[in-house]
């Protein structure tokens, strides 16, 4: 039994904007690790994409915060680029149990980030996809969506482009302290 959180596409938000206004104060939530100190699998072939999840690793872990996400390529903890991205969102968080343990996986949606990053610098690729990933990150420290009409400055944002804000807010770290 897996429970989701999908990060979703503006447009698409709209839709189901309601509901999400409703959790706009429901800022942590029940589907994230029991400690804030866990390890991830960075196996992957792909360079570059190894590359982002190091530094969404990394935008975690210089917080003032527990936040303490290695890397290893044992974890049952993975983070995997979604085949065929006909979905309208950005990246999916998976919560899931493997003997009895809390553990996750995490899909990045590489078709959508590249096009919304179409014709854009290469570093606005970079930080879309590592806004993304440290996105889903802090879905792994229990951290609630931001409703698409809540316009304050957070990684959970579902307002903001994601190439304009990559790195955990004060909101963020405020949250994650609470929380662990
Ligand atoms: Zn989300």
């Amino acid at each position: 039994m897996k429970k989701k959180k999908f990060l979703t596409l503006g447009l698409a938000a709209l839709a189901v904007s309601s509901f999400i206004i409703t959790n706009t104060f429901a800022k942590t939530m029940a589907d994230g690790m029991p400690s804030a100190s866990f390890s991830v699998n960075d196996n992957v072939s792909d360079y570059y994409f190894k590359s982002r999840i190091y530094q969404g690793t990394y935008h975690w872990n210089v917080t003032p915060t527990p936040a303490a996400i290695g890397r290893s390529s044992t974890s049952t903890n993975t983070i995997n680029k979604l085949a065929g991205g006909a979905t309208s969102s950005y990246g999916l968080y998976a919560a899931k149990y493997i003997n009895g343990s809390r553990g996750f996986d995490i899909y990045i949606n590489y078709q959508a980030i590249d096009s919304l990053v179409s014709g854009r610098s290469l570093t606005d690729r970079d930080k879309a996809y590592e806004s993304v990933i440290v996105h889903e990150l802090g879905h792994a420290l229990s951290l609630a969506d931001l409703g698409f009409l809540d316009t304050r400055s957070s990684i959970m944002s579902e307002y903001i482009k994601r190439y304009n804000l990559w790195t955990p807010q004060q909101y963020d770290i405020n949250d994650v302290n609470a929380f662990y």
